[in-house]
């Protein structure tokens, strides 16, 4: 059965991974992406999260700016002056992608100027499933979900609370109704033909070995591949290590035992532009001509 379901997510997966550069390794070295940052706020506190708006971190959760949906879309324009190679134009914070309809809004935008683009969320899962319709409608083909852990009392050591239907929940509670929403949400879009990656946040002492249940378990949901990012030791979780080679070496391979493994993540920032491959990385470019052609019109 799992093997069947890895086939079957392999097929769907190829024609589209050979033009994403975080679906294959290499597309990562030929292709670009750009992340637009229009998500500013969350809608769960996972403990290791710092969002920060500045031009020196490079890392998730950071952004320079954040773009309202039309300055976003004119911002695919100028990125594309500076780096045609651009096939996927994502949106992965610096907050959670579904946690307003900021990032829907602009991928209507988007997918109308540029329908060729293939359209990228990231987010934490928790609003995936009632997305899913919209998402498709505005032209989204790919999604990374991050899961950290299916198991409850794992996941309340991750994360701090979570707010569903407008409640504010924290320890297992919030963590058995982040992870169900994740599984459902994670069906419905792969039921749905989205081609689903999902991304674990490796943290030693508290998820390393539980990376064989987590790909068993998205894998039985439907997702297409797992991406196994190490922890940046931060906020309430910056007295974890973060993991060494060897263990993440430890956690891929058995992952991949459910399904392939992408290993060439950069870990970018929220405003991310570029050929990842290839070190590329244009953003403080195509933010300051922003700033400059902001001034000189104003
Ligand atoms: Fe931060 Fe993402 Fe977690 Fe939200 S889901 S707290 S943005 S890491
Ligand atoms: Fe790709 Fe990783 Fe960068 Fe996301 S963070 S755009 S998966 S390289």
């Amino acid at each position: 059965m799992a093997i069947e379901l890895e086939n079957k997510n392999a097929e769907r997966f190829s024609h589209l991974a050979k033009k994403h550069p975080c679906f294959s390794g290499e597309a990562h070295m030929k292709f670009g992406r750009m992340h637009l940052p229009v998500s500013p706020a969350c809608n769960i506190q996972c403990n290791f999260c710092v969002r920060s708006i500045n031009q020196d971190e490079n890392r998730p959760g950071v952004s320079q700016i954040i773009l309202t949906p039309d300055e976003a879309v004119d911002t695919v324009e100028k990125a594309l002056r500076l780096c045609p190679e651009i096939t996927v134009v994502g949106i992965a914070g610096p907050g959670d992608t579904l946690a307003s309809s900021a990032s829907l809004d602009t991928f209507d935008k988007v997918h109308n100027r540029y329908p060729e683009m293939i359209l990228c969320l990231s987010t934490n899962g928790l609003r995936l499933e009632e997305n899913v319709e919209r998402m498709i409608a505005v032209g989204v083909q790919t999604i990374s979900v991050t899961v950290n852990a299916v198991d409850p009392e794992i996941l309340s050591q991750i994360v701090g609370w979570v707010v569903w239907q407008g409640k504010t929940y924290s320890g297992r509670e919030g963590a058995d109704i982040l992870i169900q929403a994740q599984l459902r949400g994670i069906r419905k879009a792969s039921a749905s033909g989205l081609l689903v990656k999902c991304n674990t946040v490796l943290l030693p002492t508290i998820n390393e070995e539980h990376i064989e249940e987590i790909a068993k378990a998205v894998t039985e949901a439907g997702a297409g591949s797992l991406n196994i990012i190490p922890l940046i030791p931060q906020g309430k979780l910056s007295h974890i290590p973060a993991p060494g080679c060897a263990e993440l070496n430890r956690a891929r391979l058995t992952a991949e035992k459910y399904l392939p493994v992408f290993r060439h993540c950069k870990h970018c920032r929220a405003d991310a532009c570029g050929i990842p491959g290839k070190n590329i990385e244009l953003s403080a470019l195509l933010y300051k001509q922003q700033a400059e052609n902001t001034f000189s019109h104003g």
